[in-house]
């Protein structure tokens, strides 16, 4: 149940390795919903914050601002389904911390130093859920724009030393490997089966920060449904052939945002995007994703129209959505999913389970979406719907090959540390190699 290898290619930029040597051995609690942000500032002994107030102030604006911050994020990703907290400091940001290394970018170091001064000073993980480095990034020359550990709650950050705050994109990015998110990849399906599809190395997503999207775009809903950002009601667990309105994923609370669909050891989630709120300008249209032995984490998105446009800017904004007409199967499980409609305020998905033809959407119209159509057309008291979640028959790895979110960083004494955001900030850089996956 771990995530696909090769998920850690992320075009021209980040990257992973595996550290060495103890970190940190606190990790997010997937169940943690308010969740403490310690912001450090670091100096090297050749390397300060030359206006540390300034600093300070633009730091506390990236992470705990109104808008364009890191829980600003955060809070419209979950819709209160997670808070965010500051740590010590004034306005949440710590330090300078002054720590016996010179400018340079060995993470291990910076981490293990500045840990030990804020214990002299009071301060551990008991304090808080995530430890957020941000150090002077100009002497120090690190080769990536951030790092965050996966499944863990340390993020390093080289920051301008006079101010400016850090790079949204970059920044809402390493708190997503926080999250246990690696990087998302596109698979190419150029046929309607599953089984045509192939991987397509290097290619991201594009539907969230962490598959090269910025933080213009939320996060997915395989994203959300690891982390249990996505209530039962909200993503429907499906369980026989329906036909179902699916609402856009950022709007509505309480109404169904997401189908999860058992395919055989595989799971197959489908969201309906659209512009919502500050996110998801750039997207319209229903997207699938095959979740490999139910790890959402591992999420790889479904590209049925891999000739098309993709790009994030120019790219038509459902160029590689799943067009209305459009049915994806499993044919090996029987499974068929038909995109019915897609305009709109929601969209309508007839998924066909065990090869059982989904009832038509028979007066699709309204109000009723938090029941699947179906219903309405059986004798009452099926029951069949409202996810109280169990993993129904076929012994699915579903979410709980997630709640083990917070393990795959410290094992063995190597853990996964994963660059990011460079793709954003330094897009030039060539591509390094990607380690494999460590987790565990
Ligand atoms: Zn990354």
């Amino acid at each position: 149940m771990r995530p696909s290898q090769r998920a850690l290619l992320i075009s021209a930029a980040c990257t992973s390795f595996a550290l060495t040597a103890a970190l940190q051995t606190t990790a997010v609690a997937a169940d943690e919903d308010a969740r403490s942000v310690q912001v450090v500032m670091v100096n090297f002994t050749d390397s300060s914050f030359t206006d540390p107030a300034k600093s300070r102030s633009d730091l506390e604006q990236s992470y705990f601002g109104e808008t364009d911050s890191l829980t600003s994020y955060y809070n419209e990703i979950t819709k209160g389904a997670a808070t965010f907290e500051s740590g010590a400091g004034e306005g949440g940001v710590y330090g300078p911390v002054d720590i016996p290394v010179a400018a340079g970018c060995d993470t291990n170091k910076i981490y293990n130093e500045t840990l030990k001064e804020m214990e002299k000073q009071g301060l551990g993980w008991d304090d808080f859920a995530h430890l957020s480095l941000a150090f002077p990034g100009d002497k120090a020359g690190c080769g990536f724009g951030g790092l965050g550990s996966v499944g863990g709650g340390i993020t390093w950050l080289p920051v301008g030393g006079d101010g400016g705050g850090v790079d949204q994109t970059v920044l809402v990015h390493e708190f997503g490997h926080n999250f246990g998110y690696p990087h998302q990849p596109r698979i190419s399906c150029p046929g309607t089966d599953l089984a045509d599809c192939q991987e397509s190395e290097g290619a991201n997503s594009r539907k969230t920060p962490m598959g090269g999207g910025t933080r213009s775009v939320g996060l997915t809903a395989p994203e959300l449904l690891h982390s249990s950002w996505l209530s039962d009601k909200e993503a429907v667990k499906v369980k026989k052939s329906a036909t179902y309105t699916l609402n856009s994923l950022y709007g509505a609370r309480d109404e169904i945002r997401a189908l999860d669909i058992p395919v055989g050891e595989d799971r197959l989630v489908v969201e309906y995007r659209q512009a919502s709120g500050t996110l998801d300008k750039h997207l319209q249209g229903v997207h699938a994703y095959r979740i490999p032995g139910g790890n959402y984490a591992g999420a790889e998105m479904i590209d049925m129209t891999p000739e098309a446009d993709h790009s994030f800017d120019s790219g038509e904004p459902d160029a590689d959505a799943l067009a209305a007409g459009v049915t994806l199967t499993g044919k090996a499980h029987k499974v068929a999913v038909e995109v019915v409609n897609s305009e709109g305020a929601s969209a309508t998905v007839a998924v066909s389970l065990n090869g059982v033809p989904a009832p038509a959407a028979a007066g699709v119209a309204s109000e009723q979406q938090a029941e699947p159509q179906s219903e309405k057309t059986k004798p009452a008291g099926s029951g069949m719907e409202d996810g109280s979640g169990a993993a129904d028959d076929s012994g699915l790895a579903e979410t709980g090959a997630d709640s083990g979110v917070s393990t795959p960083l410290v094992a063995g004494g190597a853990a996964l540390v994963v660059l990011g955001g460079a793709f954003v900030v330094k897009s030039r850089r060539k591509r390094v190699p990607s380690a494999t996956h460590r987790a565990r």
